[in-house]
């Protein structure tokens, strides 16, 4: 117990040491700002290609962690590194996805090419590093698919002009310790104030009734920017997947905003939503947008997995492969250690045979029940419900995630 008790310590301290550590780095190594770094992807199953197409000062005070420098979650399809060209010390990361690892499984994405916009927001650096915008290799690991020198007092920057039109919904204080979400409304150009202002509350106040976000309430700044940036169902031949790809539209719309998280709000009644990991999360004005906001936000904020099942879709296969899947709530059991086995309760049956009896207004017993990630077969969940399968609430392995993306954003 006493020797457990010390490691608990040391572990805790070094995790201390390690966030005062990045702290200093951030002063010593960045002015405060922020800099926008807009990238093209393109390609197909085959392969793809990444670049910068543009740099642009934010022209704004990051809005981002400044103790927990270094992403602590291997999760997510990319990560941009800042790397300090002397020293070739990493100094910021940050992983995310796009869409287009979807893409490349759809009959179109194996054959034909297409391009992605992604935006990447980092602090200003005040002298010269890397920028490295890294992919996974097959056997998961990340490395450099493309490196640039970014170098303050050469480099160009671009300033934005196009802003759109920012009220701030509910600010609770300093952006930089704060997880800042912007709901960007699309399609109000016709409606009345009173209309966008309805729409807005409507939408802060389902996040905050769903746990763990009610409870984190204080931990928000929440921001309204209304602008078009063209989301439209029926993405990738889905027809509720409602998706934009005018990443850099959305950007520029964003203008100066603190944004951690993007939640675009589509002005229309049809069921519909979508969201990638770090990305941007979508939802319509359907009556359903009670359930679809929280859940879309689980895959934007958290990185969470799909725990349903639809062998429809073309890339069902996506986790039955020979590795772990990344997300932290869905397993194949090939690294099941790495996941929720700890929180298991001793004597659980590895498959967990399933409890029909349990309502969907609960999550049930935590175990590892098959059916998730889109395959019937081979890929595990945690409970019988959860928000990220049936809009049931959260599960506990869900919501241990969320709990520790809060402690990311709030430091
Ligand atoms: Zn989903
Ligand atoms: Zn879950």
């Amino acid at each position: 117990m006493r020797t457990k008790t010390i490691i608990l310590l040391a572990m805790l301290l070094t995790a201390a040491v390690g966030a005062d550590a990045q702290h200093v780095r951030f002063g010593r190594y960045f002015t405060g700002g922020t800099l926008r770094i807009d990238c093209v992807r393109e390609g197909n199953a085959e392969g793809d290609t990444v670049w910068v197409s543009r740099w642009v000062d934010r022209n704004a005070d990051w809005h981002g962690p400044r103790k927990v420098l270094l992403d602590p979650f291997d999760n997510g399809d990319y990560r941009v590194v800042v790397r300090d060209a002397r020293s070739g010390l990493d100094l910021f990361s940050r992983c995310y996805s796009n869409l287009f690892r979807e893409y490349k499984d759809t009959p179109r994405g194996k054959k034909t090419k297409a391009r992605f916009e992604e935006t990447l927001l980092v602090p200003m650096p005040k002298r010269k590093v890397q920028i490295a915008l890294q992919k996974r290799d097959a056997s998961q690991q990340f490395f450099d698919a493309t490196v640039v020198t970014f170098d303050p007092a050469r480099q160009h920057l671009d300033t934005v002009w196009r802003e759109g039109d920012r009220r701030d919904l509910e600010v609770h204080g300093d952006p930089s310790k704060r997880v800042d979400v912007v709901i960007v409304a699309q399609g109000y150009g016709d409606e009345s104030p009173q209309k966008l202002a309805i729409d807005y509350y409507r939408m802060k106040e389902i996040l905050f009734r769903q746990e763990p976000f009610a409870s984190h309430r204080q931990d928000f700044n929440v921001y309204g920017v209304c602008g078009d940036v063209e989301a439209n169902y029926n993405t990738f031949g889905i027809d509720r997947y409602l998706m934009t790809f005018n990443v850099h539209r959305l950007h520029d719309l964003l203008g100066t905003t603190p944004c951690d998280f993007i939640i675009i709000m589509v002005n229309d009644e049809t069921y519909g939503g979508g969201a990638t990991y770090n990305f941007y999360a979508v939802s319509s004005l359907h009556k359903m947008a009670e359930y679809v906001l929280p859940h879309e936000f689980g895959h934007h904020f958290g990185g969470l997995a799909d725990e349903y099942v639809d062998e429809d879709l073309s890339y069902a296969n996506l986790h039955r492969t020979d590795y772990e899947p990344l997300e932290p709530n869905i397993t194949n059991l090939k690294d099941f250690g790495r996941k929720w086995k700890a929180m298991l309760p001793e004597g659980t049956r590895v498959p967990t045979p399933d409890n029909n009896d349990v309502p969907k207004s609960e999550c049930g017993p935590l175990g590892v029940y098959e059916g998730a990630g889109y395959s019937a077969k081979g890929v595990y969940r945690p409970t019988m419900h959860c928000m990220m399968r049936d809009y049931a609430p959260y599960c506990p392995v869900c919501l241990q995630r969320l709990e520790e993306v809060f402690s990311v954003y709030t430091k």
